[in-house]
């Protein structure tokens, strides 16, 4: 007989409900949505994931292949294509960073694709040697022109962010950007400011996505396309926590806690910068009700403010003294 692990102390939490504006339209029997974005750009999603596919007369180009979407991605090209009597087949995958979730479903395309992805994407591939992604063959550097079936798209790369190889995929003829793992569309960053490698440049992303011209934003996260004022509520929202923390940073007084703790300097470390999150983050709750989904899971939202603070005191220097 095998044992389970009991659930029998699961008790749920009364988190606040999700804002109608954080969900996207519903998903179909098999678990998907297939929508069209602009002509012949199409985007699918199973409500958490996100990614988008370009039908053209040499075949289909996938942007991304989320594993979660998994078989549903060529249900939901299959679909489109069917309608419009054009080719299901996919030639072409463009991957908007190297993680696992964004790229899993990569090899049910089989080996004879075309796959384009960031130089550090394929270097950070072959490193993971995962049989699910198989490291792009064509790479770019700082940014890429491609034309395929005549559909225009610009990848570029404008530093480190949530990846060291965080892409921005441009459809200059579709009004669309994709950028991934930045922005989670009326959704609050999940830990640590959505994992960010560079949180400076995770910071300055949007501000690069809005010098895009685009209306549509593709961000390989939740039910909904992204519009440029979720990217400006999404930049409000981290702009101020940015803003409380350095407030109490610089005014509190964390003496006590060093003085109370010693000789545990960890106690006092995590206490004093645990403090300064939680105050930053206190009025974030009440002001983004209704607005941004999740702002009161702490989880996100602390272990976010306590990236950004080691951000503030480690790229900026923001109080860090030298001894006299
Ligand atoms: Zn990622
Ligand atoms: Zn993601």
């Amino acid at each position: 007989m095998s044992e389970t692990i009991s659930t029998t102390t699961f008790s749920k939490n009364d988190y606040a409900p999700v804002p109608e504006s954080s969900l996207g339209p519903a998903v179909n029997e098999q678990g998907y949505y297939v929508g069209r974005i602009e002509r012949n750009l199409y985007w699918v999603t199973d409500g958490v994931y996100q990614c988008g596919f370009l039908t053209t007369p040499d075949g289909v180009i996938l942007l991304d292949s989320p594993a979660t979407i998994g078989h549903n991605i060529q249900r939901a090209i299959d679909e489109i294509a069917n309608a419009n009597g054009v080719s299901n087949k996919v030639n072409f995958l463009i991957h908007s960073h190297h993680h696992a979730d964004h790229a899993g479903a990569s090899s049910l395309f089989g080996s004879d694709i075309t796959r384009f992805g960031h130089e550090e994407t394929r270097k950070l591939l072959l490193r993971d040697n995962d049989p699910n992604r198989p490291a792009p063959d064509e790479t770019f550097q700082d940014s890429r022109s491609l034309e395929i079936g005549g559909e225009r798209i610009e990848l570029g790369w404008h530093g480190s962010s949530h990846s060291p190889d965080t892409s921005y995929i441009y459809l200059p003829d579709h009004d669309t950007l994709m950028l991934v793992d930045v922005i989670n569309v009326g959704w609050v960053p999940i830990y640590n400011l959505n994992l960010a490698v560079d949180v400076p440049g995770f910071i300055a992303a949007p501000e690069i996505a809005l010098n895009y011209e685009w209306s549509h934003l593709i961000s390989g996260h939740m039910g909904k396309l992204g519009s440029r004022e979720d990217v400006a509520l999404h930049q409000q929202f981290i702009g101020e926590i940015v803003d409380n923390l350095r407030e109490v940073f610089t005014t509190f007084d964390p003496t006590v806690y060093y003085q109370s703790y010693w000789p545990n300097m960890w106690a006092s470390v995590s206490e004093h910068l645990d403090e300064v999150a939680r105050r930053a983050c206190a009025p974030l709750a009440a002001k983004y009700a209704g607005r941004i989904a999740a702002v009161d899971i702490d989880s996100f939202v602390l272990s976010t403010a306590i990236w950004i603070l080691e951000s503030l005191r480690l790229d900026l220097g923001l109080g860090i003294q030298v001894h006299p």
